[in-house]
C-alpha cells in the first residue's frame, strides 16, 4: 500500500513535508509581528467602521502579542486582520474612559455603566 502524501494546493509546486514546512505557530507569530508593527503609534477601526479605537497588545496564539481595541470590542470572527491603522483621534466612548482612568492614575478601567441597566440584589 502506498504511503499517504498530501497534494499540493493548485498552483504551488509540491507539497511540503513536515520536516521542511514552516511551524504553523511560526507563521502565527510572523501575523503578530506585522500587525504591531503596523499599530505602533497608531488607532484602529475595525472593518468599515467608523469608530476609532485606541489600541493596546492582547496576549493572542502561542505567547505572541497581538494588537487589539483597548475597549476589548469584539473583532468580526476573531480575524485580527479586520482590524485596520489609522491615525485619526479615538472616538469610542470605552476606550476614551480607559484612557482618562490610565490618565488620572487609577489602575483599571472605570466601568461604562448604562443608566438604564438595572442593578441586582444580590444580599
Ligand atoms: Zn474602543
Amino acid at each position: 500500500m502506498p504511503a499517504f502524501e498530501p497534494l499540493p494546493f493548485p498552483g504551488q509546486g509540491p507539497a511540503q513535508t513536515p520536516s521542511d514546512a514552516e511551524p504553523l505557530i511560526e507563521v502565527l507569530a510572523a501575523l503578530a509581528r506585522r500587525q504591531s508593527e503596523a499599530f505602533r503609534g497608531h488607532n484602529a477601526v475595525v472593518g468599515g467602521s467608523r469608530v476609532v479605537h485606541a489600541v493596546e497588545e492582547v496576549s493572542w496564539i502561542g505567547g505572541a502579542t497581538m494588537p487589539a481595541p483597548a475597549c476589548h470590542v469584539g473583532v468580526h470572527g476573531g480575524d485580527p486582520t479586520r482590524l485596520r491603522p489609522t491615525r485619526a483621534e479615538v472616538t469610542c466612548r470605552r476606550c476614551r474612559a480607559r484612557r482618562q482612568a490610565r490618565r488620572a492614575g487609577g489602575g483599571s478601567a472605570p466601568r461604562v455603566v448604562d443608566p438604564a441597566q438595572l442593578s441586582l440584589d444580590l444580599d
